[in-house]
């Protein structure tokens, strides 16, 4: 019999789940989850896992019943040894939770709880407000305002509340903002101290308004503020004038649609989520290995027969190694061989690995390799080019030329993955401010994953950006504008090229 973790998932930024939490689902053989803001927190899950979403994501307003959930718990719990329940925020702060484990508790089945980072302090933090401070406020209240908890607990003491000093924080209020205001305000609070609404806080789509107690309700309305949001009443609010931090980093607010292979997007999406971006993955390939793999296994088992061993990839070294380690063998198997990496990424992936590149070109595309050897001897050399199926000829055809005896290996193929609907939906809205493409195949990936149509639509409303210029013309003849180029052929390049181009729009 299995365990059931109740883990709270934080706010909505993935990396705001706790330690253990990550831990956890890195283990799940099933997991249950509310609604989340941001699904790239169940890539942390192992990929046969079993996925339940039992919120209201479909948009449908339909939430299966608790019963149901913990019914499903339970069969999982049958099923596997860890099942993680994920819910939003901290389990136990204006969470259900709770009542699913009381029923697992009768069928005999364990849990555990791990705390999660609330929003009623994490929405607050990240619109630059404390909710406590030293000076302004040395309490917070929370209270939650919805019709199932007035029943539940027998409707709130407005009067009371609105007495209680220090700063108050509402949760599943918004619906209700003019109420919970005009009750406090009858109940005796002032109506003139700072109130701020925080609208997804702690994500890229954080907003927030700020008024007085009196006037909040109109002011969200204005602005057309939904749920999810948390009410902040008190001193506190005056304190995001200079606090505030979160909306000045450089990519608040953009969202930003990644082609990456899901494996590979780690990088990427982590940098663009630290500049503040609401990242899009949209991985339109897989990592899969060669339809025939013998050759293959025939070249990793002669590696140190080769003066060159040219990498042209991080998967390909993921690749190598994978089928090294199949014979059990390890970086040795190198030999005496001498190994070209053709960026920094490539080169970090053998780093991983204990093997450090001989060489590693100035510009990172095939072209620049060959540039690298250009006052090298390769007459009579034997190198191996290990290489994605299907990719440019570049490479082995400069080698050859320069006299070397070249053989190639498809060391793994890229299979179209299928959209995401929901990244298909934010195109249509026009929701995507910019798209990254970290290789010709991911333009033209993306583009037959598309169709021409909603690809051209896409491509006039984003920022297209090019890792470098073999990505870059894969743009321009799928009839697309480049909107940046990387100047230095890598992750980090292409992000730079975004954020200083984001910046001039800007200025
Ligand atoms: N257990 C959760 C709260 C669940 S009740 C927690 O600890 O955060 C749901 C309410 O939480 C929403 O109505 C909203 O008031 C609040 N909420 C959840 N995520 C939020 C976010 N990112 N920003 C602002 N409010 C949020």
């Amino acid at each position: 019999m299995g365990r059931v973790y109740l883990v709270g998932a934080g706010p909505g930024d993935p990396g705001l789940i706790t330690v253990r939490g990550a831990e956890l689902l890195g283990r799940a053989g099933a997991v249950v989850h509310d609604n989340l803001p941001d699904r790239s927190l169940l890539d942390l899950a192992p990929a046969p896992a079993e996925l339940h979403d039992v919120g209201r994501g479909d948009g449908s307003g339909h939430t299966i019943g608790r019963e149901r959930i913990a019914d499903l718990l339970e069969s999982l719990a049958r099923r596997h040894d860890v099942v993680v329940r994920l819910t939003a925020g901290d389990p136990f702060v204006f969470g259900y939770a709770g009542e699913e484990l009381l029923r697992l508790r009768r069928a005999g089945i364990a849990w555990e709880v791990v705390p999660g980072v609330t929003s009623a302090v994490a929405a607050p933090a990240a619109a630059g407000i404390p909710v406590t401070h030293r000076r302004v406020a040395r309490s917070v209240t929370f209270f939650g305002d919805h019709p199932d908890l007035e029943q539940g607990a027998g409707g709130t003491d407005w009067a009371a509340l609105a007495a209680v000093p220090g700063t108050l924080v509402s949760l599943m209020g918004v619906g209700r903002l003019a109420e919970i205001a005009a009750a406090l305000i009858a109940g005796g609070r002032a109506a003139s101290p700072p109130a701020a609404v925080v609208r997804r806080g702690a994500t890229p789509r954080q907003e927030v308004v700020v008024g007085t107690l009196a006037d909040i309700a109109e002011r969200a309305r204005e602005r057309e503020i939904r749920p999810p949001a948390v009410l902040v009443v008190g001193e506190v609010v005056a304190l995001r004038e200079r606090i505030a931090w979160f909306e000045r980093r450089p990519l608040f607010g953009r969202a930003v649609l990644i082609t990456r292979p899901r494996a590979q997007a780690g990088g990427l999406g982590e940098r663009l989520r630290e500049l503040g971006a609401d990242v899009v993955p949209a991985p339109v390939f897989r990592i899969v290995p060669p339809a025939d793999e013998a050759p293959l296994r025939d070249a990793a088992a002669r590696l140190g027969t080769f003066d060159w061993v040219f990498l042209t990839s991080a998967n390909g070294v993921d690749a190598l190694f994978e089928k090294l380690a199949q014979s059990g063998r390890d970086g040795r198997a190198f030999g005496a061989a001498r190994l070209a990496a053709i960026g920094p990424g490539t080169a970090a992936a053998l780093g991983r690995r204990g093997v450090r590149a001989d060489l590693v070109p100035r510009r990172f595309v095939a072209e620049g390799i060959l540039e690298a050897f250009a006052g090298i001897d390769l007459s009579r050399s034997r190198v191996l080019v290990w290489r994605a199926e299907g990719a440019r000829d570049v490479l082995p055809v400069g080698l050859r030329a320069g006299g070397a005896s070249v053989e190639e290996v498809d060391a793994y193929r890229l299979a179209d993955e299928p959209l995401d609907p929901l990244v298909i939906e934010r195109i249509d809205a026009g929701g995507i401010d910019a798209a990254i493409f970290t290789s010709a195949s991911t333009v033209r990936g993306l583009r037959r994953a598309l169709g021409d149509e909603r690809f051209s639509r896409l491509a006039a409303r984003a920022l297209l950006a090019a890792i470098g210029p073999v990505t870059a013309d894969a743009l321009r003849e799928c009839g697309a504008p480049v909107g940046v180029e990387a100047a230095e052929h890598t992750v980090g390049g292409v992000v730079d090229a975004l954020v200083d181009r984001l910046a001039e729009d800007r200025e």
